[in-house]
């Protein structure tokens, strides 16, 4: 270590300051986030391996990580295959082989029989019995015995050009200043670790940087240990106080007030052509309640596929409309913002309100002009993707903003989209639905900077979908099925799933399966949509399909969000297995949107893992979204069900949603205590885990 004075601040230590650190390493570091030394001491390893003692071969058993000693009896070089050389090692308790796919020829040279290996890696079950896969190894000599590790070895994150080596000697190096004095802050206070608990900080952050022995691996492994526990907690409170904060910082930012006037609310719901259920009713004035505030409302509204949103989308609008501002509303394909657009134009046009659409489909002279109504204030409501907030779209006083089925809509995106929308000073309201339900523990961690309604009732008169879940085998019989239903004056739906990331494979397999379906049943009108394909011809064959000039409609996941066409009363789901349990969902809302009972067919390519089949099971059962919801949740883990694994929305260092949810209700308390008594502790806390924290801060 440099020479220093002992008592430095870690949270504001540059890591240039530790040993084995310049400019190079410092730039890596500075990669994934670690500048000072507090930052490396909360770089938490991801898994542990165990090197601390050797196994007896015969104890091992395929999935361990071990490490063995033993004498190579055998070796050969394989003639097929990846594997260069295969070893049979052998101790006084059993036999083991060991492949290795890629050595140096001094490597090769050394691995001989009779040479003694120690060897580490993961055990598995092979052709011949137990296998060691490219074990790390080293020769045992008579002269050097080589020493087992003291300590569980961490593993970390890591970024190219940084070694688990490097990790862990400047993490020692930092765990050293840690306890040698220099000052990090146990940010929790006393009271609220032995509440629950807890080691300091220091005690929990030696231990998982420098586990012992003898700590409790499994433990360890699954991040139970109260040492991991206690960071866990400290992470998740950190996330809630800063969505909190960003709460706060909004309450005291002006928006426009949005009362309701009455003429327009009684026109508009004299002309519709049915009554609100009781639940849109109640979310419609939880909204009216937060519109007429002089501050921008932030308010999720979650309601199952079919439950109605979009008429409480439109009673937002009619009150922005009311006291002359302009709405926006938002969705995440051109196919969902053709719909809205007919919707809204269907209702709102009998008023006398203007609604115009903005696609990337729009031409020039005719986009002028949307442009210039949009400006000059004639247009009230704008409706269009997420892109049309990209362009620096000039409103002429846009107090409202609605986004529609964006579940990969997150803090990032909604900070942005009120920084687009502001106009001298005040902030639009934001009104974001989804019918991706969230479990209720979820939403309160990673929406708490939202208000939520729910819309718990579906409107009367409709028949839940029947689902059945069949083999790929049986595709006769679905085709027939097919064939009987639009007989009989139905419509269907055919989905291909491809989980390719590229659109034009999956575009090319939907188009192999429309033209294999078109020679199957000739006899039907069957046509393809997919998102490659122009709006335009999006929209005229969505047309048609309403009109029931389709029979068969084959379709990529496009059609997953939204769509409405009651007379569509049977949809089959090609590998249905592929897809997440809250996509199927979604899928299946397409269906049972009128009195006539529906079908959903799940089609799964056997053979099929009993875990998949178990899933799939799940949509048999129930079609409550948010039963549905909490099976994916448990059985696929947060990222999938908020679709943030890509946009790294709530990237947690060792926290887990699902794992760790039964800390949730500690955390909400003592996040209130903490805005009430610590206000002090709050910011220190937030920086430390989210390093990124000032974009949050800002807005
Ligand atoms: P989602 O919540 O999935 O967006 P929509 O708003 O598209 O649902 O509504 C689904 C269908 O139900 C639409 O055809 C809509 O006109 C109809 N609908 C909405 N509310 C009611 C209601 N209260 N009574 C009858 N039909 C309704
Ligand atoms: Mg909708």
């Amino acid at each position: 270590m440099k020479p220093s004075s002992p008592n430095h601040d870690l949270s504001t230590l540059s890591c240039q300051h530790l040993s084995g650190v310049g400019q190079r390493i410092a730039e890596r570091l500075a990669r994934v986030g670690v500048y000072c030394v507090q930052d490396l001491l909360f770089h938490l390893p991801s898994r542990y391996q165990d090197r601390t003692r050797l196994y007896p071969i015969a104890t091992i058993t395929p999935g361990d990580h071990v490490v063995i000693e033993g004498d190579i009896i055998t070796v050969s070089t394989p003639k097929a295959g990846r594997t260069k050389l295969l070893c049979r090692l052998e101790d006084a308790t059993g036999r083991i082989h060991l492949r290795f796919f890629y050595l140096s020829t001094q490597q090769m040279k050394s691995l001989k029989v009779g040479t003694k290996l120690r060897c580490y890696g993961e055990v598995r079950l092979g052709m011949y019995g137990m296998e060691m896969i490219h074990p790390e190894y080293s020769l045992v000599t008579q002269e050097v015995i080589i020493p087992v590790d003291e300590n569980l070895t961490p593993i970390y994150p890591t970024t190219e050009g940084l070694s688990q080596r490097t990790w862990r000697k400047l993490i020692a190096q930092a765990l050293q200043l840690m306890t040698s004095g220099s000052l990090l802050q146990d940010i929790l206070p006393t009271a609220v670790l032995q509440k629950l608990s807890f080691p300091t900080l220091t005690e929990a952050l030696h231990f998982v940087h420098s586990p012992p022995s003898d700590a409790p691996l499994e433990l360890l492994i699954e991040k139970k240990h109260g040492s991991q526990k206690r960071l866990v907690f400290e992470e998740l409170l950190a996330h809630r106080l800063s969505l909190l904060n960003l709460k706060n910082l909004f309450q005291v930012q002006q928006a426009i007030p949005l009362p309701k006037t009455s003429t327009l609310t009684t026109q508009f719901l004299q002309l519709l052509s049915f009554q609100l259920t009781s639940a849109q009713q109640k979310v419609n004035e939880e909204i009216d309640n937060d519109l007429c505030r002089a501050h921008p409302m932030l308010r999720l509204v979650q309601g199952d596929v079919g439950s109605g949103k979009t008429v409480v989308a439109a009673l937002a609008v009619l009150q922005a409309v009311g006291q002359g501002c302009q709405s926006a509303v938002l969705a995440p394909t051109e196919l969902l913002v053709d719909q809205h657009c007919n919707t809204f134009k269907k209702w709102f046009e009998p008023l006398g309100i203007k609604v115009v659409m903005l696609s990337g489909q729009v031409k020039t002279a005719l986009r002028r002009e949307v442009l210039n109504d949009i400006a000059t204030g004639q247009a009230q409501v704008v409706i269009g993707t997420q892109a049309i907030f990209q362009k620096g779209i000039a409103f002429s006083k846009l107090a409202l903003i609605i986004v529609d089925e964006q579940h990969r809509f997150g803090v990032q995106q909604r900070a942005l989209l009120r920084e687009k929308g502001v106009h001298e000073n005040h902030y639009p309201h934001q009104l974001i639905m989804t019918a991706t339900p969230i479990p209720r523990t979820l939403a309160m961690s990673v929406y708490a900077d939202l208000d939520c309604s729910i819309i718990d009732e579906l409107p009367p008169g409709r028949t839940p979908v029947v689902t059945r879940v069949i083999s790929n085998d049986r595709r006769d019989e679905v085709l027939a099925r097919i064939k009987d239903a639009c007989k009989s004056g139905r419509q269907a739906y055919w989905v291909c799933t491809l989980i390719e990331e590229s659109d034009v494979l999956q575009c090319q397999a939907a188009e192999e399966t429309a033209a294999t379906l078109h020679a199957a049943l000739p006899e039907l009108k069957v046509a393809l949509i997919h998102g490659r394909m122009k709006s335009s011809e999006k929209e005229q064959i969505m047309h048609a399909f309403k009109n029931g000039e389709i029979h068969l409609l084959v379709a990529t996941t496009v059609i997953e969000v939204g769509v409405d066409v009651p007379k569509a009363s049977l949809m089959v789901i090609e590998n249905a297995e592929r897809l997440g349990l809250a996509q199927l969902h979604q899928l299946r809302g397409r269906v049972g949107r009128g009195a006539i009972e529906s079908h959903c067919l799940l089609l799964y390519q056997a053979p099929i893992a009993k875990f998949a089949k178990e899933r799939l099971a799940v949509m048999r059962e129930t079609t409550d979204g948010f039963k549905i919801a909490q099976r994916d949740l448990e059985l696929r883990g947060p990222g999938e069900v908020l679709g943030t694994k890509q946009t790294g929305d709530i990237a947690l260092r060792i926290a887990d949603l699902v794992r760790d949810s039964d800390l949730f209700p500690a955390v909400q308390q003592v996040a209130n205590t903490f805005l009430q008594n610590y206000q002090e502790l709050v910011t220190p806390l937030i920086k430390r885990w989210l390093r990124d924290s000032e974009r949050f801060g800002q807005v």
